[in-house]
C-alpha cells in the first residue's frame, strides 16, 4: 500500500476540478485543477533540481497559496517539507539549514542575493525564491517545467515534513512527521469537527506552524473544502469576510481581539458554524464573553508540533471552558507522576503522555533527546502538566518547565494566574519562578492592568490572594507590565520573564 498523504487529497482534485480551493482578499482564486497542475509543475521543478525522496526542502517564505502548492509538490515526490519561521534571520537560518541540510532552500525574492551564501557555505545545494504574489525564480522555473503526475510510493513511516517546535521553552527542535502521522490526524479532525466540501475556512494563521499548515490546510484538503488565505490577523478584514465563511481557526489572541471590535455580533457570525482555538490556553472568560456576544461556544483543542492534535472539546455536547476536551479517536492519553512515571488516578495532576498514530517519529538528528522523551511502552512525554476531571475533560495546567517549586512545594502557575485574573482591573497575568536564596524559587507575578484603570497596587493584589491561596503559592512580588511577552502563536514567553527578573531575590 502507498502511504503517501497526497492520496488522501487526490479524489477532490478529480471530482471538483472547477471548485475554488484557495482565494485571497485581493480577489485571486485558485481552483482545485489549477492548484493541482501548479503542484505538478513544481514537482517537476523539484525533480529537475535533483530533489530525491527523503531530501529536505527548506521553505522560509511569506504566506502565499503558491507555498501550499510547493508543500503538495513535496508530498508528491516524497521530499520532506521543512517550513521555517519567516522571522528567523542570519545566524538562526544558518543553524536551521546546517541542521536540516536541505537539497533546496526557498527564500523570499528580496533575500535571494544574500541567500546564495548558504549555498557557498554548503548549507543548501540550491536556492530559489518565492514571493507572496507568486513571483520569484521558483515559479519561473515551474512555468517551464513538465507536470509530474506520478505520486511517490511511500511507507507508513516515511517523512512528509520536519517541523520545528515554537522554541517556547528553549531551542526549537525538528519534529519528524510521517505521511501516516499527518494523514491519520487530519482524518480524525475532519470527522470530529464535521468538515465537509461545503466548508469555507478563514485562514489567518502562519503556515510554518502545525496549526496553520497541518490542522488548517490538511483538513480543508481532506474534506474537499475551500479557504481564504489572509496574511495575518486583521480584525476588520476577518469580519468583512465572515459572511462568506463557515469556520475560523485561531489562537486565543484572535478571539480577544475580535471581542474588542464592536462589529462582532450575532449577525456578523450568522454563516459560521465553528470557531476553533488552540496553540495556547484560551481563558474561560474569553470563551464566556464570546458565547454571550455571538452565541458560539469556541471549540478548544490541544496539540503540539510533535503529535499534531491530541484532544478536542466535543462538536456535539458540552464544550467546557478552560478545558481541552477528550482524546481524539485513536489517541491514548494518560497522566503520570512527573518523577516516577507511574500512572495517576483521575483528578490528580501530572505529566500528560500520549500514544497513537499521530505521534511523531522523533527529533531530527537528536536520538538522545528522542529516547529520553519516550517511555518504554511507546508513550511520548509531552512536557505539559494536566488533570482529567470527573467527566473526562482534560485540563492543561501548564508546562512542566514552568512549574514553580518553592520551598519544596509544587506551585502550578495557572492556579495562581486564574485567581489574579479575577481581581478587579486585571486584564491578564503570568506567574513564574525566580531563583530565591531560601526557597529555591520564589513565586513571582506580572499583571497587565486593564487600559485606563488605576495603577497596580502590589500590596492590594497580595492581600486579595492572602486568604485564597496557601502561603507557599502566594506571589512574593507582583509587578505591572504593559503586555505579556508573546510569540506569533500567542504563547507567553515565560523564559523571557524569568530572564528579566532573574536577579530579583538575590
Ligand atoms: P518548544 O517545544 O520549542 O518549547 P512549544 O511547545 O511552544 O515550543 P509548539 O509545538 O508550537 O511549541 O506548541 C505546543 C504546546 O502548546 C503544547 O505542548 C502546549 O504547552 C501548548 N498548547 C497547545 N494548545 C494548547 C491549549 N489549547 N491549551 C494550553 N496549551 C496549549
Ligand atoms: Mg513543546
Amino acid at each position: 500500500m502507498n502511504h503517501n498523504l497526497f492520496l488522501q487529497f487526490q479524489a477532490h482534485f478529480r471530482q471538483t476540478p472547477d471548485k475554488t480551493l484557495i482565494d485571497t482578499p485581493e480577489g485571486k482564486r485558485y481552483s482545485y485543477a489549477e492548484v493541482l497542475v501548479t503542484s505538478q509543475r513544481l514537482a517537476g521543478t523539484l525533480q529537475a533540481l535533483d530533489v530525491q525522496p527523503g531530501d529536505r526542502v527548506a521553505v522560509q517564505v511569506d504566506k502565499s497559496p503558491e507555498a501550499i502548492m510547493l508543500y503538495l509538490a513535496c508530498l508528491q515526490v516524497g521530499a520532506v517539507y521543512l517550513p521555517l519561521n519567516t522571522a528567523y534571520t542570519g545566524a538562526e537560518i544558518d543553524y536551521f539549514l546546517g541542521d536540516a541540510e536541505p537539497q533546496l532552500y526557498v527564500c523570499p525574492p528580496e533575500r535571494s542575493g544574500e541567500a546564495q551564501r548558504f549555498c557557498q557555505a554548503g548549507r543548501a545545494v540550491h536556492v530559489e525564491s518565492l514571493g507572496t504574489a507568486g513571483d520569484g525564480s521558483l515559479m519561473e522555473r515551474a512555468a517551464d517545467a513538465e507536470p509530474v503526475t506520478e505520486i511517490a510510493r511511500l511507507d507508513e513511516n516515511d517523512l512528509a515534513a520536519i517541523l520545528y517546535t515554537s522554541g517556547t521553552t528553549g531551542r526549537s527542535k525538528g519534529a519528524m512527521l510521517s505521511h501516516a502521522n499527518l494523514a491519520s490526524n487530519s482524518l480524525a479532525l475532519a470527522e470530529a469537527w464535521h468538515f465537509s466540501a461545503d466548508d469555507h475556512l478563514l485562514h489567518a494563521l502562519p503556515i510554518f506552524h502545525t496549526h496553520g499548515l497541518f490542522v488548517a490546510c490538511n483538513i480543508v484538503l481532506t474534506a474537499g473544502a475551500s479557504m481564504t488565505f489572509l496574511p495575518g490577523l486583521d480584525v476588520d478584514q476577518l469580519l468583512d469576510l465572515m459572511p462568506r465563511a463557515t469556520v475560523l481557526m485561531g489562537v486565543p489572541t484572535f478571539y480577544t481581539r475580535l471581542l474588542q471590535s464592536p462589529r462582532l455580533n450575532r449577525d456578523t457570525v450568522a454563516s459560521m458554524r465553528l470557531f476553533v482555538s488552540g496553540s495556547a490556553p484560551l481563558l474561560a472568560e474569553t470563551h464566556e464573553a464570546f458565547r454571550t456576544r455571538t452565541g458560539h461556544a469556541i471549540l478548544e483543542r490541544y496539540g503540539m508540533t510533535e503529535t499534531n492534535m491530541n484532544t478536542s472539546n466535543p462538536y456535539d455536547g458540552e464544550r467546557r471552558p478552560g478545558t481541552v476536551g477528550f482524546p481524539l479517536p485513536g489517541t491514548e492519553l494518560r497522566i503520570t507522576d512527573r518523577d516516577s512515571g507511574a500512572e495517576l488516578a483521575r483528578g490528580e495532576t501530572g505529566m500528560v503522555e500520549l500514544r497513537g498514530p499521530n505521534v511523531f517519529q522523533g527529533y531530527w538528528r537528536m536520538p538522545e533527546k528522542t529516547r529520553s522523551e519516550f517511555r518504554g511502552d511507546g508513550f511520548f512525554i509531552t512536557g505539559d502538566l494536566g488533570v482529567i476531571d470527573a467527566d473526562g475533560y482534560l485540563h492543561i495546567v501548564g508546562r512542566d518547565k514552568d512549574l514553580v517549586i518553592s520551598g519544596g512545594y509544587n506551585v502550578y502557575p495557572k492556579e495562581v494566574e486564574q485567581l489574579i485574573d479575577e481581581l478587579p482591573g486585571v486584564a491578564e497575568s503570568a506567574v513564574f519562578g525566580v531563583a530565591h536564596p531560601d526557597l529555591g524559587e520564589g513565586v513571582t507575578a506580572v499583571v497587565v492592568v486593564r487600559g485606563g484603570e488605576a495603577a497596580l497596587d502590589e500590596a492590594a493584589v497580595k492581600a486579595a490572594l492572602a486568604d485564597r491561596l496557601a502561603r507557599y503559592k502566594q506571589p512574593k512580588r507582583v509587578f505591572a507590565i504593559e503586555a505579556l511577552p508573546r510569540n506569533v502563536m500567542g504563547k507567553v514567553q515565560k523564559n523571557q520573564l524569568r530572564d528579566s527578573y532573574a536577579d530579583l531575590y538575590t
